[in-house]
């Protein structure tokens, strides 16, 4: 089975999806990561992410990349979402999420454009959403968590802007597949969205 699970940043996807991966027993690909493993690769070598040819040379990243803890930042995730309007960028990691998604057994994706480019085919597919304010506000949580001062005015100016740029690109935007189900969770609780996104899949399941 595979289930995509898309939605803005600090949703609830990842956790959700996570979720899911474990309750199945499934492999969990978290794509956002790559984008923002160009995003780290195009700062350190000081490239220009507005550059589609700068992005795109950065997607032949080192995999050490993937687990730098840099990718959690705020400004990589700015940059992330700038690297990934790019068509060019998006065809170069499209083929890796495709395979990771069709493996035997199945998967579990999350991100932005999972039902609708990478698994259309995807059994259950989720679009988890929240207000903006209280995304900023988890966001911001753990931005301070991490030791970072950056105010929650501007966290929230971020999550808007990055929303922004991800829903009004020309390729893959953010936007549910018709065939999603909707997971509001901001006023959910970790578990209560966990239980509802299971129950959501279940009804996939049995379909
Ligand atoms: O999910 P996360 O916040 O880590 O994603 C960082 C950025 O990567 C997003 O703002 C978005 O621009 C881009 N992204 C994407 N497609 C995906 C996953 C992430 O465009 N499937």
């Amino acid at each position: 089975m595979i289930i995509a699970v898309d939605g803005p940043a600090a949703s609830g996807k990842g956790t959700i999806a996570k979720a899911l991966a474990r309750h199945y027993h499934l492999p969990h690909l978290d794509t956002g990561l790559l984008y923002r493993a160009v995003a780290a690769t195009v700062m350190r070598l000081e490239l220009d992410p507005t550059s589609e040819a700068d992005a795109v040379a950065a997607c032949d990243f080192d995999e050490l990349t993937l687990a730098d803890p840099v990718l959690r930042d705020d400004e990589t995730g700015q940059v992330a979402s700038i690297v990934s309007a790019h068509p060019l960028v998006r065809a170069a990691l499209m083929q890796r999420q495709k395979r990771f998604a069709h493996q035997d057994g199945g998967a579990v994706l999350d991100g932005r454009d999972i039902g609708t480019v990478i698994a259309p085919d995807a059994q259950a597919k989720l679009f988890v959403r929240a207000t903006p304010t209280i995304r900023a506000q988890r966001r911001h949580t753990e931005l301070k968590s991490r030791g970072s001062d950056v105010s929650y005015d501007q966290v929230l100016a971020d999550i808007r802007a990055r929303d922004e740029r991800d829903s009004s690109r020309s390729t893959a935007p953010l936007v549910p597949a018709a065939d999603a189900v909707l997971l509001d969770t901001s006023f959910l609780s970790i578990e209560a969205a966990v239980a509802k996104a299971v129950a959501l899949v279940e009804v996939r399941r049995e379909a």
